[in-house]
């Protein structure tokens, strides 16, 4: 049995009060679900005396204000997983883990998860017994083979999906609110890979309202169908006009994760913007998806593997996407291209 160190425990009713008691404590955490928080307590990788207990604070649900859906970081994932105006979302909701820890799970916390490694999200006499790694007490990365970088994963199945859907978060510090492009918020660092400064709360995810023409997919592999973590999240979103080969492409965006601390919006699409989704512009895409996806070792599964696969689903995305298709369902199969 894993035994957690002893804690204080502050509940907060509202935002302000949430970050006033952050910063009154030293040590201090944010728990919300606390599906992510508190197994990596128990493993010792988090140290915290304090923890912050926010479900009371945030608010929970969305409305439409203006042209934008603004989301309540409380909200759960089960929630989230039933949200019709954003199928996309509500896809990718729905594939995290199971339905227990959806339950529990908030898209805050979704959103700020820790990043993960096969070599770190271990108890602690494992860890110690390899002596330890980079990101927690020793100096070597078991992944890179070397003492300078950590490539823990960012492994959250909505990121990748609201990054597609053009979202924002609002954050609440001591010096006030402010906003910021979720692509903007992460970093290539396994160890500190959120662009926040310390005891910002996660107040509200902003996505824009998706226009009519619009349409996603998320797809996700794993090595079961549910609990696991994602070993590629791969989300596609774009505004169309007309159905199958010849359909024009309007917009176009698809975010990988859960290959690296950092994920990313695939570059280079703007030249198909204004073509059709031809079978040719299809293989490209997909191609350019292999050529830029470079999976690290950090999580389960052979890294060729799932850089193929981020091709392949790229590949499975972008033919729905022409047919009108809402979102594919979550699949870990390998499968062919
Ligand atoms: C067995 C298992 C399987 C899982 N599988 C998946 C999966 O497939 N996909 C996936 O994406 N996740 C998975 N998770 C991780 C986790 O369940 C989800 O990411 C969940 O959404 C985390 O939300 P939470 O509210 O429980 O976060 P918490 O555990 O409460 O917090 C997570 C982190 O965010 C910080 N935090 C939380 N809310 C805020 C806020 N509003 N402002 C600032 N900081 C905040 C906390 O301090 C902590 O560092 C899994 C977890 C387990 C235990
Ligand atoms: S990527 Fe390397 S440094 Fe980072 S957690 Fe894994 S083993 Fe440790």
């Amino acid at each position: 049995m894993l035994r957690m160190d002893g804690f204080d425990f502050v509940r907060a009713s509202d935002p302000a009060e949430a970050v006033a008691l952050w910063h009154a404590q030293p040590d201090s955490a944010y728990i919300a679900g606390g599906t992510d928080l508190l197994p990596n307590l128990k493993h010792r990788i988090v140290q915290a005396r304090t923890l912050v207990g926010v479900g009371d604070a945030l608010a929970k649900g969305w409305a439409r204000v203006g042209e934008a859906y603004e989301i309540g970081a409380g909200t759960t994932l089960a929630a989230l997983a039933a949200m019709g105006e954003l199928p996309l979302l509500a896809t990718a909701a729905g594939a995290v883990a199971g339905p227990q820890l959806r339950n529990m799970g908030t898209i805050g916390g979704n959103v700020l998860l820790d990043t993960r490694c096969l070599f770190y999200n271990q108890t602690e006499f494992w860890r110690k017994s390899l002596g330890y790694c980079l990101k927690a007490e020793g100096t070597w990365c078991h992944v890179v083979g070397g003492p300078k970088t950590c490539v823990a994963t960012q492994s959250s199945d909505t990121v990748p999906a609201l990054m597609a859907l053009g979202a924002r978060i609002r954050l609440l510090g001591p010096g006030g609110a402010r906003e910021l492009d979720l692509n903007d918020l992460f970093k290539f660092n396994g160890m500190d890979h959120l662009k926040l400064s310390a005891g910002e709360l996660l107040t509200h995810v902003i996505v824009p309202v998706p226009a009519a023409e619009a349409r996603g997919s998320y797809q996700k592999l794993r090595t079961r169908g549910a609990i696991d973590f994602p070993q590629l999240g791969v989300a596609i979103w774009g505004r169309l006009q007309g159905v199958g080969p010849t359909a024009q492409i309007d917009a176009l965006r698809v975010v990988i994760g859960a290959v690296s601390p950092q994920p990313k919006a695939l570059a280079g699409l703007d030249p198909f913007v204004g073509g059709p989704l031809s079978d040719e512009v299809v293989s490209a895409i997909a191609e350019q998806a292999f050529k830029s996806t470079r999976p690290q070792g950090s999580v389960h599964g052979d890294s060729a593997w799932r850089r193929h696969m981020a091709r392949v689903f790229v590949r499975r995305g972008l033919l729905a996407l022409r047919e009108g298709a809402q979102p594919a369902p979550v699949d870990g199969a390998p499968a062919a291209a």
